[in-house]
């Protein structure tokens, strides 16, 4: 468990669902609390819950000036993933806004299949490239990628395993994946 007021990314460890469950801005996967998205933590210790407080300023300001963006893989098409995104920079956004990842955008070099770099419930960081909505994003770029996922097979949170896969420390199932910061380590704890 973290401190009071500690700031959170999405799918970063709270604790376990004995002491805390899950309140607003977090989810339990597995029998462990995570955030949810981006914002102050907040322990709610009469209650037993782990809550996210959400900042807000102004959103369009912010994303013009946003670096990057932190969003959650809701469905892929042909050529092109559909993104929630519930953070700008360290910040949440409520409501979250519907991001666009056309399969050009994923890496570098070209991608045939998008299941290879992407997959729904990645958590991935992103940069904003126009301001309208649905938001267009990419991955084109250093520090961006997939940081969180989890097995298609058996549901556990993946480690990585080379430049370009991850792999399921639980039925050791091994997926390609356009590789962020990814921060998930050999216990399945975040550093
Ligand atoms: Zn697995």
């Amino acid at each position: 468990m973290g401190n009071q007021g500690d700031l959170t990314t999405p799918g970063e460890l709270l604790g376990v669902i004995e002491e805390f469950t899950p309140g607003e801005g977090c989810y339990e996967h597995q029998g462990q609390v995570r955030a949810a998205v981006v914002g102050k933590v907040f322990y709610d210790m009469i209650n037993r819950k782990s809550n996210i407080i959400p900042e807000r300023k102004n959103l369009s300001f912010k994303l013009r000036k946003a670096k990057y963006v932190y969003g959650v893989v809701s469905s892929l098409k042909e050529d092109y993933a559909i993104v929630e995104v519930s953070g700008v920079e360290e910040r949440f956004i409520n409501p979250s806004i519907t991001g666009y990842l056309h399969i050009s955008q994923v890496a570098q070099k070209h991608v045939k299949d998008l299941r290879d770099a992407i997959r729904p419930s990645d958590v991935i960081k992103a940069k904003p490239i126009s301001f309208t909505y649905p938001l267009q994003l990419t991955l084109r770029g250093r520090d961006l990628g997939v940081i969180i996922a989890y097995c298609s097979v058996c549901g556990t949170l993946m480690i990585k395993a080379d430049e370009e896969h991850l792999k399921c420390p639980n039925c050791n199932n091994v997926e390609p994946r356009r590789i962020g910061p990814y921060t998930v380590r050999g216990n399945g704890s975040r550093s």
